[in-house]
């Protein structure tokens, strides 16, 4: 965790959970398992054997291993952290975790939430992979109550019943600092994780399509049903409950195995927002720019190249029969060289908060 963040739609990161488990092709790189070693290699945890071996030593119920990136564990002398912070942020919520793995219990959950009801004046981005179980938890989990300390002493009230989460003061529902969004990475994932999103309480709902691994349609996804019925949202009182994303975040992978994005999936995505005004923001390349767009240190930094496929197949363009329509080439120019700047713009827009009712 850190007040100060390199990651370009955050000013800080806060990770009161660390460890996860993939559940999808975009965790296939994740880079909070590769900076695992570098900031979690000295843990020891105790873990229960299982299998064969504690059949054959059932005298020995635990063993102490290094603490793999597996182990999801919960840190409640990280919750204060925020509050700690007197200048406001926005704080990219469990960069390296999933606030809704299975692991985590509800009440630790519900902790977290007290403190982003607590700190009113941080902007909070909570990102996941695991919609289903957030949506359940915003709308039916059962009652939880608890107190949210600072230096010792109770500040806010955190409860959730009925299927609201509100600190004492009288923040409102949903809470209006809160932005909750998905990861997607592909079409299928976009389709079965942003309805969830879409049925959950949120002043702000976005997705995050990084690594993007291929082009996604969210046109559906970018228009409320109540636009599409063209009903008055005052009169609904809608404003909080309209469903729709609210902001488009899309980056290509880095790293040392990163998978290149098509630059067209990029402009489609650029487009379906600007098309619907739905705030849009490029992270980043990643590891491969367009190779059209490169400009000579761009070139000169570059170690290789290849073609990829609007599939997301990559060819390195030395066999004429691995072509087909529609490829881009691309190079490898690592991910500072490559930049974030799309048809020579950058393109950093964020979400307006709707009024939300209290
Ligand atoms: S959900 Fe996120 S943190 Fe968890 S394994 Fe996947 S990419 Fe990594």
């Amino acid at each position: 965790m850190s007040d100060k963040s390199r990651i370009e739609w955050c000013d800080a990161t806060w990770n009161p959970v660390t460890g996860c488990t993939k559940i999808s092709p975009g965790c296939k790189h994740c880079y909070a398992e590769r900076q695992w070693p570098r900031f979690h290699g000295r843990e020891w945890v105790d873990v229960p054997l299982k299998g064969q071996i504690a059949e054959t030593y059932p005298e020995i119920p635990t063993v102490n291993i290094p603490r793999p990136f597996t182990h999801v564990m919960c840190h409640p002398d990280r919750l204060e952290q925020p509050l700690r912070w007197k200048r406001p942020r926005k704080i990219f919520v469990n960069s390296i975790s999933d606030l809704f793995h299975e692991d985590v219990p509800d009440e630790f959950i519900a902790r977290v939430f007290g403190v982003m009801a607590a700190a009113q004046h941080h902007t909070f981005q909570v990102l996941t992979k695991r919609p289903e179980r957030m949506r359940n938890f915003l709308v039916n989990c059962a009652w939880w109550e608890g107190w949210v300390t600072h230096n010792g002493s109770p500040v806010e009230k955190a409860y959730r019943g009925n299927g609201i989460i509100v600190g004492s003061r009288q923040t409102g529902w949903p809470l209006p600092n809160v932005w909750l969004g998905v990861s997607v990475e592909d079409q299928s994932t976009a389709d079965e994780r942003i309805p969830l999103l879409l049925q959950t309480p949120a002043a702000v709902r976005w997705i995050s399509a990084e690594p993007l691994l291929g082009e996604i349609n969210v046109d559906r996804y970018l228009l409320s049903s109540y636009d599409k019925a063209a009903h008055d949202y005052q009169m609904l009182g809608a404003e909080c409950r309209s469903d729709k994303l609210d902001w488009v975040v899309v980056g290509g992978e880095s790293g040392p195995r990163a998978r290149p994005m098509h630059p067209a999936w990029v402009r489609s995505l650029r487009d379906q927002c600007e098309a619907r005004g739905i705030p849009f923001h490029f992270k980043q390349w990643g590891e491969y720019m367009p190779g059209l767009d490169a400009s000579n240190e761009q070139i000169d930094a570059a170690r290789t190249g290849g073609w990829v496929h609007q599939s997301g197949g990559f060819h390195d363009g030395n066999n004429a029969d691995a072509f087909q329509g529609g490829d881009a080439h691309v190079l490898r120019a690592g991910k500072k060289s490559a930049g974030r700047q799309l048809d020579g713009q950058l393109l950093d827009e964020y979400p307006g908060v709707r009024p939300c009712a209290t």
